[in-house]
């Protein structure tokens, strides 16, 4: 591999496919479900019995038999009475009813429930006050699941209703594909530590690790934080060799530009591990692509929403992939733009919006600055407005593509209770 030529801007799609092509997916183990959140299963989950397991009762109420209570009011014998968790003893028949609760087995014989609220009570039996059909809150046996159906498939990623739906069935061990270790670490002579009290000068705060660590947190991934390496080569090198060391990716931010003191596009100057690509897109331009000791590498650009670009757009697909996913990219929407906007039409363009659902549809507004430098718009936005290759100028109203990164809470608690 070599340095693209400077003066060549590689498309956007072709760069992903390139990425996505070279990931490798990450062994499977069965583990504890209750680490399973947000992995990805690596076989499908075929139901090995029915659910619900029995049919059983959707009502607390009365067992019947329908064709008994077609004419109402009508008094039946009740039998027993049966709770949730334990068993019938008797079966229903003409002019006799059991009471029975939500979830408990249905009685032989009975074909429907009459819910408590449509009985009276009396002594040693009910007054039933409406008719049922036949079926009427009974939950059957396989009406939600029928057993030897397949009812996860691999390479979706667990989310809370499947916890539940495995739990059902007894799948305890899901076999998932592991974590994706990812080590992460910054570079920069400018770059010191969050919780440097007074900034010297010329320095600033390591933001991106930070960024990093909050993305691959909310992706399920393990960070491995090999922290602040210096511009200088030996450090960085040192670095390297220990985050591939420790982990399944390595990946830095800061040194692939045009500077002088790129460090990262100098450690592997000649090397020939790692490519450096301008991508056409906007922020995120500069990117390093290859392989340290064989584990994949991203050099991710210096300023920070360009890192949270890159990450979006490179970094989560690519980790999607290692954890056997099979869908990769956030949602897209079609949306519009509150306002107009110009755009460098040789680049996709990645503007960090805040976007809202008013009057049925999606209205997208610049959440600050578009300085690849400006975090706090970043922090304001919940999507990127992208805005393809080709395109020079978005006016007002005009149709544009919302990528959602974050779908943040809506409606404050004075709304809803005065609202
Ligand atoms: P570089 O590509 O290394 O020249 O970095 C590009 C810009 O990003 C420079 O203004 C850097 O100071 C800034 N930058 C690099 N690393 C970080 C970091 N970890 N946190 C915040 N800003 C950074
Ligand atoms: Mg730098």
């Amino acid at each position: 591999m070599s340095d693209a030529t400077p003066s060549t801007l590689r498309p956007l799609a072709e760069m992903q496919a390139e990425i996505l092509d070279a990931m490798t997916v990450l062994p499977a183990t069965a583990i504890a479900i209750e680490d399973c959140i947000g992995l990805v299963l690596a076989g499908d989950v075929i139901a090995a019995h029915d659910l619900p397991p029995f049919p059983n009762s959707a009502m607390d109420g009365y067992a019947v038999q329908a064709a008994d209570v077609a004419t109402v009011p009508v008094e039946l014998t009740v039998l027993e009475s049966v709770a949730a968790g334990s068993v019938p003893t008797r079966a229903v028949g003409p002019g006799t009813a059991i009471k029975i609760m939500t979830g408990a087995p249905m009685p032989d014989g009975a074909d429907a429930i009459v819910k408590v609220e449509d009985t009276e009570p009396l002594d040693g039996a009910v007054r039933i006050l409406a008719g049922v059909a036949a079926g009427e809150a009974v939950r059957r046996a396989g009406g939600d699941v029928v057993a030897g159906t397949t009812v996860l498939e691999a390479g979706g990623r667990i989310g809370p209703a499947h916890l539940g739906v495995l739990a059902s069935l007894g799948v305890a061990r899901p076999r998932v594909h592991a974590r994706p270790v990812v080590g992460i670490m910054s570079t920069g002579d400018e770059v010191v530590p969050a919780d440097t009290a007074g900034l010297g000068p010329g320095k600033i705060r390591d933001a991106n690790r930070f960024l990093l660590r909050g993305l691959l947190d909310e992706l399920g991934a393990v960070v491995v934080d090999l922290g602040i390496v210096s511009d200088d080569p030996a450090d960085l090198r040192d670095a390297l060799s220990r985050a591939a060391g420790e982990a399944d990716v390595v990946v830095t931010s800061g040194g692939v530009s045009m500077g002088e003191y790129d460090v990262v596009k100098q450690v592997f100057a000649g090397v020939g591990d790692v490519a450096f690509h301008r991508v056409a897109m906007q922020p995120a331009k500069p990117l390093g692509f290859g392989s340290v000791d064989g584990k994949p590498f991203f050099g991710l650009p210096g300023n920070p929403v360009s890192v949270v670009v890159a990450f979006e757009q490179f970094l989560r697909p690519a980790l999607l992939a290692m954890m056997g996913a099979d869908r990769l990219f956030r949602p897209r929407v079609a949306g519009s733009l509150g306002e107009t906007v110009h755009t460098d039409p040789a680049k996709a363009v990645f503007l960090r919006v805040g976007a809202g659902y008013e009057d049925d549809r999606w209205i997208a507004r610049l959440s600050g600055g578009q300085s690849s430098n400006v975090l706090s718009a970043l922090a304001a936005a919940n999507a990127f407005a992208v805005v393809p290759v080709g395109t020079s100028t978005v006016n007002v109203g005009d149709p544009v593509t919302l990528e959602m990164f974050r779908w943040p809470e809506t409606r404050t608690r004075t709304e809803v209770l005065h609202g």
